[in-house]
């Protein structure tokens, strides 16, 4: 705290990312990093474009990547907007679309981000919880509040929701701006993208950071109707003109572009999941139904604090939210093969010592 802070910087609580030591032999399963490298051909785009152009500003539109994004999802340039990850697009849709009168509401158990672009733009919110089985109701989304944020698949449960209940809530709810972050989207969900042609109140937000294996270039994007992109757009054109870099706008391009190493990892992710999810049921974990390169458990025997400090103990590092509901569980990113079979042999010792010891 200094006396030279603004009222603004005095009042905010910041998020708190997954911490990045570097620790030697670290297994980092804390913040759902991609466990295989990037396309190949990404690389190649990135290391292509760092050259003299670099000295010019990038294109302030990132044309060349939202027609990419446009053909791929097959919808027009103009339902595309892109930023400097999906947590900037993200915050820009806070400040265009999700600041109403009315509050704007998110469920109890998601993304710890939302709260924070709260306070940071003065928005009002509305905590909806979660069931008894940490899923979604849409069903409480009725009736009230002025705009709406979900993530699908949710974080940190990894529970998705079908792209007919989303349906069903855009019907319902025509009356405010619907934001979907489907961040998770990739790894088993379904995307609320076609929907789009019918709901000119939906805004699908995407990123790169995890099925494209990409966190470390800072691309995100969102799909919507052109006039909820045009109010985005306000909002980064008052803000920085130019998110995203030559190289990350050509390697993005080079990303969506390789079909085959996306889907070459993204059901190694899948397949990886699966044997975890199997694995820590084995030791007597509960464990939600993840459609996310995650997995979100807890064991009935031991706290999640204890679980989360005799893993960080034995180099091996995972998330835990220490908030109401979900402090015992700890979010477990889907490893390779060898992170999966370190994780299993020290979760040998851990509960395998307690479960004996209850
Ligand atoms: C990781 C994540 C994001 C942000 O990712 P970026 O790296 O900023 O693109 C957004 N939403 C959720 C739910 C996430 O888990």
């Amino acid at each position: 705290m200094s006396r030279y802070w603004s009222e603004l910087a005095r009042r905010l609580s910041p998020y708190v990312p997954g911490e990045q030591p570097r620790i030697a032999g670290l297994v980092k399963l804390n913040t759902n990093e991609s466990p295989f490298g990037p396309s190949p051909r990404a690389i190649a785009a990135i290391r292509a474009a760092a050259g003299d152009a670099l000295r010019l500003y990038p294109d302030p539109q990132s044309t060349h990547l939202r027609e990419a994004l446009a053909r791929y999802h097959g919808v027009t340039p103009a339902h595309v907007f892109v930023g400097n990850g999906s947590d900037e697009v993200l915050a820009h849709a806070f400040a265009a679309l999700l600041k109403q009168p009315a509050p704007v509401l998110f469920p109890d158990v998601t993304y710890a981000f939302y709260p924070v672009y709260c306070r940071l733009f003065g928005i009002d919110f509305e905590t909806v919880p979660v069931d008894g089985a940490f899923c979604v109701d849409l069903r409480s989304y009725l009736g009230r509040g002025g705009a709406i944020v979900i993530a699908n698949p949710n974080a940190p449960t990894g529970i998705a929701l079908s792209p007919d209940d989303i349906a069903g809530l855009l019907r319902a709810r025509p009356d405010v701006p619907v934001v979907i972050d489907e961040a998770y989207v990739d790894f088993g969900g379904e995307t609320a993208i076609p929907l789009v042609a019918e709901h000119q109140n939906l805004l699908v937000v995407r990123t790169f950071s995890k099925s494209r294996a990409l966190a470390g270039l800072r691309v995100g994007y969102a799909i919507g109707d052109p006039a909820l992109i045009e109010g985005l757009v306000r909002v980064k054109d008052s803000f920085n003109s130019y998110p995203l870099g030559r190289p990350a706008e050509a390697g993005a391009v080079a990303a969506i572009e390789d079909e085959a190493h996306f889907e070459a990892m993204r059901s190694a992710v899948i397949a990886n999941r699966e044997s975890l999810a199997a694995s820590l049921r084995g030791f007597g974990f509960e464990v939600l139904p993840s459609q996310a390169n995650f997995l979100f458990a807890r064991h009935p025997a031991m706290s999640g604090k204890a679980l989360a400090a005799a893993l960080r103990d034995r180099a091996i590092l995972v998330r835990r939210f220490d908030v109401p509901r979900i402090a015992d569980h700890l979010r477990i990113t889907v490893g390779s093969a060898d992170e999966i079979g370190r994780l299993t042999a020290v979760l040998a010792e851990i509960v395998g010592v307690v479960s004996s010891e209850w």
